[in-house]
């Protein structure tokens, strides 16, 4: 089954699409993830990428395209992929259509997660990583269960995104609303379109993402 994960920086989407990975083995395909990784490495394209993400602007869609493309060549994504901030404009939801008819797949569902732009602010301020295992966390919402200590991999270093800040949210919330936003109306003419509210728990969207992919299968 093939997923995306549609919502504004914020939403929860890599929490919820991390989920999905450990209860149905889809793949979770973060470009955000996929960037930072480049980032870390130091390869020419990852500097490139860098000041664009660190301003909150969108890597060209030819760069993301050509890194979905490779990524999903890979033999891991035979159950499905959970796509986590892909596409984030027409040319890139355009491509993906393209991509996954060239190896004889479809789009499953696009679930749209909607959180007001003011817990959005709330929830990318307050989010920090695991620096070992990647496992997400917040400081009020979702903080580890012993202070300090991940309860994953029991690592006692976290890491916070340079992209999350008070300022660089608002701007990637406009971002967004320019250039992610008409994807919803592109995919509600496909006929996939789903809308759950991100506002409730983590466990409730859970439960609000597990009913639309039970909707699909049947
Ligand atoms: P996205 O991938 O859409 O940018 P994340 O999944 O990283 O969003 O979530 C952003 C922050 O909000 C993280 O710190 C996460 O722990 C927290 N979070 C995720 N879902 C919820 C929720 N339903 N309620 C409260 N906080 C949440
Ligand atoms: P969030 O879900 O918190 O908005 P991501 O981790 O998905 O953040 O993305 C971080 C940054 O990486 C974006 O602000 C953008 O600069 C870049 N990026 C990630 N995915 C894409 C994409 N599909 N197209 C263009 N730029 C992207
Ligand atoms: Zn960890």
């Amino acid at each position: 089954m093939n997923l995306i994960l549609l919502g504004p920086p914020g939403a929860g989407k890599g929490t919820q699409a991390k989920i999905l990975e450990e209860q149905h083995g889809f793949k979770q395909l973060s470009t955000g993830d996929m960037l930072r990784a480049a980032v870390t490495a130091g390869t020419a394209q990852g500097l490139r990428a860098k000041t664009i993400m660190d301003r909150g602007d969108l890597v060209s869609d030819d760069v993301i395209i050509a890194i979905v493309d490779e990524r999903l060549s890979k033999p891991d994504v035979s159950k499905g992929v959970v796509f986590d901030g892909f596409p984030r404009t027409p040319a890139q939801a355009d491509a993906l259509d393209k991509m996954l008819a060239a190896r004889g797949q479809k789009l499953d569902a696009v679930i749209e997660i909607k959180v007001d732009d003011e817990a959005l602010v709330k929830r990318i301020v307050g989010r920090f990583t695991c620096a070992k295992c990647g496992q997400g966390y917040h400081s009020e919402f979702a903080k580890p269960k012993k202070t300090g200590i991940c309860d994953v991999c029991g690592s006692t270093e976290f890491t916070r995104r340079v992209d999350d800040t008070e300022k660089t949210v608002r701007d990637r919330l406009q971002v967004y609303n320019k250039q992610t936003a008409p994807l919803v109306a592109y995919y509600h003419g496909q006929g996939n379109l789903h809308v759950i509210d991100g506002m409730a728990d983590i466990a409730d969207v859970t439960r609000e993402v597990e009913a639309v992919i039970s909707r699909v299968k049947a």
